[in-house]
């Protein structure tokens, strides 16, 4: 009998063009997962993102009980836990997704300096491995546009892996009990928003994407800027968490066609960009990229941030996305930019703490692309916002959602706003120029 291998899944839940399967077909296999939440550095999926994970480790293992396989479900630090697992199987070989993320690199790194292991690392969640793309020079891209070429330059992604059909079970191992993970909220049950706006798992990935280029992309152009039409995938989550590459995708939306095809292959460029970004600058989820920023005088107002958190500012737009996302686990791509701006900007609140608030309550957090889009709203990233581009919430609205359907959905009781826009205007504006910013 051939020595088993050991498949680690992280972010790619799924069995179709998941190379860690086409690459290891018709070997002996034993599949598992790692729940680590004590990694010192790791960034622990936060509670939406729990709830979504229980779900897709659920549907995993049916799909993969279903053709003979079983999931492994373990928990503690990675690093200890992948060698131990290897070594009561008998496995030398391990198979693992490439990331971009600074710490499951770190502990991707020490599991292949483990004697008598070794670590083949497959692109299961991006297009591109993220140190790849480089500009003639070989420097990494600092932006997006020429980034975007260069990737559209090497051509469509290859045709995507079938699902395997059957798979040949390693040798039994102990597994713990999804359940006993409680990664799903107990009291209050704040996920009934949840389970009506979400179906987790590779299939309702598919779906989703279905329903999406069901409409071709025709006018994706126009419609994904209006938050109150489903003009975009919602596939986010589904991205995040690898129920579908994004090479599915693309392909599948260029069988699809339609006028918007280009920009909605932008968006996933976007996304790769996000990852190269933190692949050459590992601190990004932490720091600014531009380090005059560490010296931005962020103002400390609990109080104000929870008002934002909770939706209570008192801005139409801001309140109905804080709380789209708080009931549904995702905001529209428009609005995150608007509450994002009204955060760093308005209320001079540092990008930190929005990204941990988005961290916590998205489900589709993916630690790349929310630090590479904060940085961005808050002009500290590369390739940022202009810090005098501050957007009116009020006109974002106006311009948006105009019939007031969106804001009118989500927002709640009208409050008084807690600052006055154009006072909150002039005190980012003053403390960005403090800080050295060329002026317009
Ligand atoms: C402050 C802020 C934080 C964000 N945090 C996250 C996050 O944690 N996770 C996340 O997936 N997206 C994040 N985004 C990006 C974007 O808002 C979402 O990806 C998008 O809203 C998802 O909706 P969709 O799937 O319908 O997108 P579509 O318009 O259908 O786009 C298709 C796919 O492209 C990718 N994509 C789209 N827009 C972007 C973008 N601006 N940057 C990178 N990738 C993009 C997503 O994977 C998306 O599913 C953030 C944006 C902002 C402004």
């Amino acid at each position: 009998m051939t020595a088993p291998v050991l498949l680690w899944l992280h972010r790619e839940l799924r069995l179709a063009d998941n190379p860690l399967f086409a690459h290891n077909a018709g070997r002996r296999l034993v599949v598992t997962y790692v729940l680590d939440d004590e990694t010192p550095g790791a960034w622990k999926p936060g509670g939406a993102a729990r709830w979504w994970l229980h779900h897709s480790l659920g549907r995993l293992a049916a799909s993969l009980a279903a053709i003979g396989g079983r999931l492994v479900l373990r928990r503690g630090p990675v690093a200890t836990v992948i060698p131990e697992v290897a070594a009561q199987i008998g496995a030398t070989e391990v198979h693992a997704g490439e990331t971009a993320e600074p710490w499951l690199r770190r502990a991707q790194a020490s599991v292949a300096a483990t004697p008598g292991l070794t670590l083949t690392l497959h692109r299961t969640r991006l297009l591109f491995h993220p140190g790849d793309i480089r500009t003639g020079g070989g420097s990494p891209y600092g932006v997006f546009t020429p980034f975007a070429r260069a990737c559209l330059a090497r051509g469509l992604p290859a045709p995507p892996e079938s699902a395997p059909k059957r798979l040949v079970a390693g040798p039994q191992v102990a597994s713990e009990r999804l359940a006993d993970w409680r990664l799903l909220p107990a009291t209050p049950d704040w996920a009934g928003g949840l389970r009506e706006a979400w179906e987790p798992g590779e299939a309702g990935a598919q779906k989703r994407l279905a329903r999406f280029l069901g409409q071709a992309l025709d006018g994706y152009g126009e419609r994904r800027n209006q938050p109150g039409a489903e003009g975009t995938s919602r596939l986010s989550p589904h991205l995040a968490w690898g129920e579908i590459s994004p090479a599915q995708a693309w392909l599948a939306a260029e069988a699809a066609g339609g006028n918007g095809l280009r920009a909605w292959v932008h968006e996933l460029l976007w996304r790769e960009f996000a990852a190269h970004l933190l692949w050459h600058h590992p601190h990004m989820a932490e720091k600014p990229l531009r380090p005059v920023f560490a010296r931005m005088p962020w103002r400390d107002d609990p109080a104000a941030l929870a008002a934002w958190r909770k939706g209570e500012t008192g801005i139409g737009i801001v309140d109905a996305g804080m709380r789209e996302l708080w009931h549904t686990g995702w905001m529209h791509n428009r609005v995150r930019m608007v509450v994002a701006s009204f955060l760093v900007k308005h209320l001079l609140l540092p990008w930190q703490a929005g990204e941990a608030w988005f961290w916590d309550t998205l489900v589709d957090a993916d630690l790349a692309t929310n630090a590479a889009s904060w940085q961005w709203v808050a002009g500290s990233g590369v390739d940022a916002a202009p810090y005098f581009r501050i957007f009116n919430p009020d006109l974002q609205a106006a311009k948006f959602d105009p019939d007031g359907a969106y804001v009118r959905r989500w927002s709640g009781a009208k409050r008084p706003p807690i600052v006055d826009l154009a006072a909150g205007r002039a005190r980012a504006l003053a403390a960005f120029r403090a800080l050295g910013e060329p002026a317009p």
